[in-house]
């Protein structure tokens, strides 16, 4: 990948669904587009860096599980010393292991947690000092509707993505004075390979609890991340942007 591109854009879960329609949408001539994946199958993540290539932009990818501390580090290394700077952060990489609060068990608890908050902490403690010294970024974190409105069987993941609320606020807060801004994306119910594997029933209640009537698509989701990460938002910090057709209001 040439390293002379101008901006550094780096997308955790890239793979498929969500992220991988950010990585794409954020990918251009002028932009180097990172990201990362934890499954053993790299497929996916070829897939994506080939749909880049073929639209004119270039991508790179690594097998990085964002709960582990060392690899993150080592990622964010890897892309600082090939470029020296990174202009966007998207903490996109999530899981669900759904269960009921009186049956889950703790593995699954601290799995989600350690995924979907504490992964977004190691990738922003790791961006940050570079973003602080550029004193210029974006940071941009996917929670969930769930988060603000609960929902049964996913204590896990709501209580990780209301927390990864509170971390944005805080970092907003704190890295505002260096030029960064920090906000979250919240989308609702969004057709990708997470939700695919719902019940026909579940996904039926959902339908219904939605004001515009469709699921989104992950264009919805992607062109809000765009937005944020772009100079037309330099204004916006410590922000929620909902996305999800009228289900939270
Ligand atoms: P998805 O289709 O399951 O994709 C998740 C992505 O994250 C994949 O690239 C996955 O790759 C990666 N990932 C998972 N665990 C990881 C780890 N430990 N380290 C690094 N990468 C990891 O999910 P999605 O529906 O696109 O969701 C994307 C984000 O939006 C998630 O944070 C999700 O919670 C949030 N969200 C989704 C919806 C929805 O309706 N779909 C709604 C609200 C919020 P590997 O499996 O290879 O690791």
């Amino acid at each position: 990948m040439s390293t002379d591109a101008k901006r550094v854009v780096v997308i955790t879960g890239g793979s498929r669904g969500i992220g991988r329609t950010i990585a794409l949408r954020m990918a251009g001539a002028d932009t180097k587009i990172y990201f990362n994946y934890s499954g053993q199958s790299s497929t996916d993540a070829e897939a994506t860096i080939k749909l880049i290539a073929d639209a004119g932009g270039s991508a790179w990818a690594a097998r990085v599980d964002v709960a582990s501390r060392p690899d993150v580090e080592n990622f964010f290394n890897k892309i600082v010393e090939e470029c020296g700077r990174v202009d966007v952060l998207v903490n996109n990489a999530g899981i669900t292991m759904d269960g009921l609060l009186v049956r889950m068990k703790e593995e699954d608890w601290d799995r989600v947690m350690a995924i979907n908050l504490k992964g977004a902490f190691n990738c922003m403690q790791a961006v940050a000092k570079t973003m602080m010294k550029q004193r210029a970024g974006r940071i941009i974190n996917m929670t969930s509707v769930v988060a603000v409105m609960g929902n049964a069987g996913q204590a896990n993941y709501t209580a990780s993505k209301a927390g990864l609320i509170g971390l944005t606020k805080t970092a907003a807060r704190e890295l505002a004075p260096r030029g960064i801004t920090v906000n979250a994306v919240s989308p609702g119910f969004i057709d990708t390979p997470m939700t695919a594997v719902l019940p026909e029933k579940v996904k039926e209640a959902m339908l219904a609890q939605i004001p515009l009537g469709r699921f989104g698509q992950t264009e919805d989701v992607a062109e809000v991340v765009a937005f944020l990460a772009s100079d037309n938002a330099s204004y916006i910090t410590g922000q929620v942007v909902h996305v999800n057709g009228g289900m939270y209001m």
